[in-house]
């Protein structure tokens, strides 16, 4: 692989890495940090990369539209969108979702 690419991915593995285990393991000072200071921004970083993944007019996923011939065009909800799902409310090994058990 490429070494810049590399080392961009091992950050981003280590910094969640890092965050859940502090929201998991870490006290509760650690864990009110993590929530306050950088959930926001992993909330932003995955509103980027998840955002555009909307219908255009035709029923097509916007993103995944630009990534593909017509004939391959994926329609909502795409991939990308159906594995954010998953991950926020059927996270595997985490049983249902905190806010999902807080019927909010
Ligand atoms: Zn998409």
């Amino acid at each position: 692989m490429d070494v810049v690419f590399d080392e961009l991915h091992r950050r981003v593995k280590s910094y969640l890495a890092t965050v859940k285990n502090v929201a998991a393991d870490g006290g509760n000072e650690a864990a009110l940090v993590i929530a306050r200071d950088e959930l926001p921004l992993i909330v932003d970083a995955f509103d980027a990369l998840f955002g555009g993944h909307i219908p255009d007019d035709n029923g097509h996923c916007r993103q995944c539209h630009r990534a593909g011939r017509w004939w391959r065009r994926r329609r909502v909800p795409c991939r990308v969108f159906l594995q954010a799902q998953i991950a926020l409310f059927h996270p595997v090994g985490h049983g249902r979702h905190a806010l999902t058990r807080a019927e909010l």
